[in-house]
């Protein structure tokens, strides 16, 4: 199964053509913006164009392009953070094949992926296995392209001073028919030897017209939290990718719905639903369900607004810095509980 289009950032697209077919695109690039608007898919897409050996690039159809399109091209590598490969010092070949599992995992999910938790990193081993690669002919194309998601996640190798070094000297001067594209929603974090290295391009979010035919893939379908495309809409703000969280978000978007429903039920339902907000211990969680309550008040307002339905509007745009309160008191030392029935009641207009 191919990965998904790419939809959006037409700009920025249109320029790396230009640059790309005079010649003149940097052979270190790298990407930015917020978390989840596609930055990976972009240099995929990059990659792709790099490829590709039409005369309008990318074809989408020669041998190059569809290669790329299903994560199999083997001049298109794709790295990014993973969970640490258990044991010693793992083998360049067992690096390898670790990276292939992980691609080929993405290419199930039809190139979606959920964001990678806070342990998991680029590893020292990881950057062995690309200075390795990087020295290696192309096996298809005339060039080779490397794209290192999250960039940021390098950190760790900085430990190696070695290892280090001759990273930085891949990405200062990589072989003439060599792309680096790293992208990171942190650029910030990125080691500084690193970002100094590259030339930088900011990716915007993605308007609500060029995402929405991608809601109505299957693979999207099956990864974002059961909502209206309207609602994802707005939950996503333009980084679709935020949403595909896999059960944490799709849990949040439902508990967030249960108080909703109570706040509209009456003083009973209330108390019900207070009581299953979850202990103080579930704070984190809690704070998830905060966030996607806010983002269904403003659902609820915006819908209310279009049907005319100004009391329901204005009710639900009053509860929003309640929520945003609440918010705020699970920093500190909280319990849910108080709060999920302090949002209720304003919910209801009952405060
Ligand atoms: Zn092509």
């Amino acid at each position: 199964m191919p990965i998904l289009p790419l939809h959006g950032h037409e700009t920025l697209r249109a320029r790396l053509a230009d640059l790309a077919g005079a010649g003149t695109l940097p052979s270190t690039i790298l990407l930015q913006g917020p978390a989840g608007i596609g930055k990976q898919r972009f240099a995929l897409w990059l990659g792709q164009l790099l490829l590709c050996e039409a005369a309008s690039r990318p074809c989408g159809t020669c041998q190059h392009c569809r290669l790329a399109l299903d994560l199999q091209h083997p001049d298109l590598r794709w790295f990014f953070p993973h969970e640490k490969i258990k044991g010693d010092e793992p083998s360049t070949e067992e690096v390898d094949e670790r990276y292939l599992g992980d691609v080929a995992e993405r290419r199930e999910a039809a190139g979606l992926y959920t964001r990678p938790d806070g342990s998991m990193a680029i590893y020292k081993y990881t950057a062995k296995l690309l200075t390795g690669l990087a020295a290696k002919s192309p096996a298809l194309a005339k060039r080779k392209v490397f794209v290192i998601g999250d960039a940021e996640r390098m950190a760790p190798q900085a430990a190696n001073q070695e290892m280090s070094n001759a990273v930085l000297k891949l990405l200062e001067e990589p072989a003439a028919n060599t792309t680096f594209i790293l992208t990171s929603s942190e650029p910030g974090a990125l080691l500084p030897t690193i970002r100094s290295r590259t030339v930088s391009f900011r990716l915007s979010p993605v308007p609500d017209g060029a995402m929405r035919p991608l809601l109505a893939e299957p693979a999207v379908a099956a990864a974002v939290p059961n909502e209206p495309p309207e609602t994802l809409l707005a939950m996503a703000g333009g980084a679709l990718g935020a949403l595909i969280g896999g059960e944490g978000r799709r849990d949040a978007v439902a508990r967030a719905r249960l108080l909703l429903a109570a706040a509209d039920g009456g003083r009973e339902s209330m108390l019900k639903a207070a009581f299953g907000a979850g202990s103080a211990k579930a704070r984190g969680a809690f704070r998830e369900t905060l966030e996607a309550l806010l983002v269904l008040l403003r659902e609820r307002a915006r819908a209310a607004t279009t049907s005319g339905d100004a009391t329901t509007a204005m009710r639900a745009l009053r509860a929003i810095p309640a929520v945003e309160e609440a918010k705020m008191a699970t920093e500190v030392n909280a319990i849910p509980q108080l709060l999920a029935l302090d949002v209720m009641r304003a919910v209801a207009g009952d405060r």
